[in-house]
C-alpha cells in the first residue's frame, strides 16, 4: 500500500465525509508550481490551493517575512494590541482598491467571513434588510454565505432553513443563453414583485464567477449594476476573493469595468496561503458599525499580515500581473487547439488573465453539459501528475489556476500532460463513453 493510500484510509476513518479531498495525494513539500507527495511523486500544480498561492508555493520572500515575524511574536490580537504590519497592509490595500474614494479596511480570517462582514456593514449603513446575489455564484459555506451561494448541491443541500431576505437573480452567461438584458430585467422585476429596491441593503457579485464556472460578468453589466445601486442607495459588494491579487491580469478584476465597488472582499491570493481576508470599502460605509461590532480573535494575524506585505511586494517586483496575462494567453492558445481537435466535446475555452477554463459538452451542444467527461479528467489527473480542479454550475468545467510565477516550460509540460490525458479519454475509445445522452 502506498503512503498516500494509507493516509487516505486514516483520514476517512476520522474526518467527516463533508470535508472531502479531491485527490488522495498527501503533500510533503511544494515549491513554486510543483507539489511533491509522500510517495515521491511530483505534480504540476494548476490549482494553487484554489487560487491562493498566486506567488507560488513557499516563495522565498514570503517564507523570510513569515519566519522573521514568528520569531518576534505570533499573536497579540489586533483588537487588543495592534502592530505596524497591519496598519501598513491596510494602507496598501485601501490604496490598491479601485476608485478614488477614501477607503477603510477590516481584517478577518476567511473569505466567507469577509463576505459576512460586508453584509453586516451594508445592513448597518443602510438600515435595510435585503441582499441580492446571483445564480451560480459562490460566497462561502457559513450559514449566511451559504444562503448567498447560488447552487444547491453540495453547498446548500439539507442545510436549511436558510437566513431570510436573501434573493437570487440570473447571472449573465453567454455560453448558456442568459443575456445581460435578461439578467437586468430579472433584477428590476425582483424589485417590483418580491422586495422593493428601498429595502435592499446590498447586491453582491463576483466579477468572474469562480466555483460557478469562470464566467465573466460583462463590463457593461457591472456598470449597469453600479448605476442601479447608485440610483437606489444599494451597497454594491464585489466579491474578489478568487479574482484578486493579479489573478485576472489586473490587481482586481473590477478594474476591467472601470467601476468602484462600495465594498470589496479580498482573501485567497492575498497572503500566499496564510489565512487572512479583508473587507475594503468606502470609508463612510465601513465606519457604520460601532467599535467592537466587527473583527475577531485571529483577524489580521501578524504572521498573515507579514506574508501579505511580502506577497504584494513580489507581485510588483516580479511583474506578476503581466505574467498572469502571458500565462492566460499561453493556456488559451493551447486549449483552443484542443477545441479544434475535439469540436463535439469542447464547448468553450475562456480566460481572464490566469483564470482559465475549458468547458465540456455532449454532441456538440453547449446546452448538454458533459460532467461525466469532466469527472473522468479529474479522476485521471493524478496518473498524469497534474493537480486540476473542476467547477461550474453544471459541473462541466475544468479550471486552471496556475501560480502566476509558473515558468513557461512548466506550463508547457503541464499542458502536454493535459493534452495526453484528454487524448487517453477521447481518442482510444473514440470518446464512446462520453457521447450520447447527458444525465440530468
Ligand atoms: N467567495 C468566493 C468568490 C470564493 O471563491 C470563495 C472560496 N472559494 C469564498 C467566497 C469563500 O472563501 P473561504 O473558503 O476562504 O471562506
Amino acid at each position: 500500500m502506498t503512503k498516500n493510500s494509507a493516509l487516505q484510509e486514516r483520514k476517512n476513518a476520522v474526518f467527516a465525509r463533508g470535508q472531502g479531498n479531491a485527490y488522495p495525494v498527501y503533500v510533503k513539500e511544494a515549491r513554486n508550481a510543483e507539489v511533491f507527495d509522500v510517495d515521491g511523486n511530483r505534480y504540476i500544480d494548476f490549482a494553487t490551493g484554489i487560487a491562493v498561492c498566486n506567488t507560488g508555493h513557499s516563495h522565498p520572500e514570503v517564507v523570510k517575512a513569515v519566519t522573521e515575524q514568528v520569531s518576534q511574536f505570533s499573536h497579540t490580537c489586533l483588537m487588543v494590541n495592534p502592530y505596524e504590519s497591519a496598519v501598513a497592509l491596510a494602507e496598501k490595500l485601501t490604496a490598491l482598491a479601485p476608485g478614488d474614494s477614501n477607503k477603510k479596511a477590516v481584517f478577518v480570517t476567511t473569505g466567507a467571513e469577509a463576505v459576512e462582514n460586508c453584509v453586516k456593514i451594508a445592513r448597518c449603513h443602510t438600515g435595510r434588510r435585503g441582499v441580492i446575489a446571483f445564480n451560480a455564484g459562490f460566497h462561502g459555506r457559513t450559514n449566511l454565505t451559504m444562503a448567498l451561494t447560488g447552487k444547491i448541491a453540495p453547498y446548500k443541500k439539507d442545510f436549511g432553513p436558510f437566513p431570510a431576505d436573501i434573493y437570487h437573480v440570473p447571472f449573465p452567461n453567454a455560453v448558456h443563453d442568459v443575456s445581460e438584458k435578461e439578467a437586468l430585467l430579472s433584477l428590476k422585476n425582483l424589485f417590483k414583485a418580491t422586495i422593493a429596491a428601498e429595502d435592499v441593503a446590498a447586491i453582491i457579485i463576483e466579477p468572474v464567477q469562480g466555483e460557478g464556472g469562470f464566467y465573466a460578468a460583462p463590463a457593461s453589466f457591472l456598470q449597469s449594476l453600479r448605476k442601479l445601486c447608485d440610483e437606489h442607495g444599494i451597497v454594491m459588494i464585489v466579491d474578489e476573493i478568487q479574482t484578486g491579487f493579479g489573478r485576472t491580469g489586473k490587481m482586481f478584476c473590477s478594474e476591467y469595468a472601470g467601476i468602484e465597488p462600495d465594498l470589496m472582499t479580498m482573501a485567497k491570493g492575498i497572503a500566499g496561503g496564510f489565512p487572512i481576508a479583508a473587507v475594503v470599502g468606502k470609508a463612510e460605509i465601513m465606519d457604520a458599525p460601532l467599535p467592537g461590532g466587527l473583527g475577531g480573535t485571529y483577524g489580521g494575524s501578524p504572521v498573515a499580515c507579514a506574508a501579505a506585505l511580502a506577497v504584494l511586494d513580489v507581485i510588483e517586483k516580479e511583474q506578476l500581473i503581466d505574467k498572469a496575462n502571458a500565462l492566460g494567453e499561453r493556456f488559451h492558445t493551447r486549449l483552443t487547439k484542443l477545441k479544434e481537435r475535439y469540436p463535439s466535446f469542447i464547448a468553450d475555452v475562456r480566460h481572464k488573465g490566469a483564470m482559465i477554463a475549458i468547458e465540456f459538452m455532449y454532441n456538440g451542444d453547449a446546452h448538454q453539459p458533459n460532467s461525466a467527461l469532466t469527472q473522468a479528467i479529474i479522476a485521471k489527473a493524478q496518473e498524469y501528475k497534474l493537480i486540476l480542479l473542476a467547477c461550474g454550475f453544471y459541473g462541466n468545467v475544468i479550471r486552471f489556476l496556475p501560480p502566476l510565477t509558473m515558468p513557461e516550460a512548466l506550463a508547457e509540460e503541464g499542458l502536454d500532460q493535459f493534452e495526453a490525458l484528454l487524448a487517453s479519454l477521447l481518442d482510444d475509445v473514440d470518446g464512446v463513453d462520453f457521447e450520447g445522452t447527458p444525465q440530468s
